[in-house]
């Protein structure tokens, strides 16, 4: 459990969010593998988001609809309806809106939540809290959120993504002095904002686990950088070292829709080619 003292960041996750949404709205499914997918009349579209009955059929996200038919022939494929998307993610920020004023939008199905000032109102413990908002959504929206906790932002992005989403309750706590137990043992390629190219980097310098990058002085980490990338990375040797050790000052903004640096890789599966500015919109909107 968090100490008091701290402060109480959630970041909320939805499961197959757009498959999730389609669910709700065609209880009729309910029980079948289904897909989100561009012009389900032709094969050649591409899976936007699979629920999670299809994806323990092996479909995954960005596959070919023929390649995920010929895994799954009952498949129930859907038209992806973006705007609705948008509705429900913005429908989503006002349930949570009514637990804290302290929500940001992250991407279209994450926000986080401070709720340090709130909590009491609510709940007992930060855990309970997140159980009654899971509830309040899946009541409201048919979609199933999973929630990471800790007290800064990128642990709580961490606490999601690599426990929330994988064990049975869908939340999970993780304070700072877990780390060394936890995160620091996991390969850096689970490191927040390390990509594949930049995972590569700290294998050759010897730094193949998040502990590793943590544990290394933040001058010597400046000068392994500085040797592979110039001086100018001392910023960016900074950044990962704050990240592997879970310093993150940085508030939740109400309102704001972060964009979010190139390495995370920020990207979306368009249906098709988009070629009208009204089509090419409601994606730009979204990223
Ligand atoms: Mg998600």
């Amino acid at each position: 459990m968090l100490k008091s003292s701290k402060r109480v960041v959630m970041l909320g996750d939805c499961q197959s969010f757009y498959a999730s949404v389609e669910k709700a709205e065609h209880p009729q499914y309910k029980d079948r593998p289904m897909v989100v997918a561009g012009d389900p009349e032709r094969r050649s579209g591409i899976v936007l988001a699979a629920c999670p009955i299809a994806k323990s059929k092996g479909i995954t996200t960005a596959e070919r609809l023929g390649e995920a038919v010929a895994k799954c022939p009952d498949l129930v494929v859907i038209k992806p309806r973006m705007q609705r998307y948008i509705d429900v993610s913005m429908l989503i920020t006002d349930i949570y809106k009514s637990y804290t004023d302290l929500v940001e939008p992250y991407s279209i199905d994450e926000q986080f939540l401070d709720v340090t000032g709130s909590m009491h109102l609510f709940a007992d413990t930060p855990e309970e809290m997140a159980q009654i908002i899971q509830a309040h959504v899946q009541a409201a929206t048919g979609v199933y959120t999973r929630f990471g906790i800790a007290e800064t932002k990128i642990l709580a992005k961490t606490a999601c993504d690599n426990y929330a989403k994988k064990n049975s309750s869908g939340i999970y706590t993780l304070t700072k002095e877990m780390l060394p137990e936890t995160l620091w043992k996991r390969p850096v390629s689970d490191m927040f904002m390390s990509g594949s190219r930049m995972t590569r980097h700290f294998n050759v310098m010897g730094l193949p686990t998040i502990g590793s990058v943590a544990q290394t002085p933040l001058g010597k980490l400046k000068q392994m950088m500085r040797r592979k990338f110039g001086k100018n990375s001392d910023i960016q040797a900074e950044m990962y070292w704050r990240i592997a050790n879970g310093i993150d000052d940085s508030p939740v903004r109400p309102g704001t829709h972060q964009v979010a640096p190139k390495s995370v890789g920020h990207m979306m599966t368009l249906p098709f080619d988009y070629r009208e500015f009204d089509h090419i919109l409601t994606p730009l909107l979204e990223l």
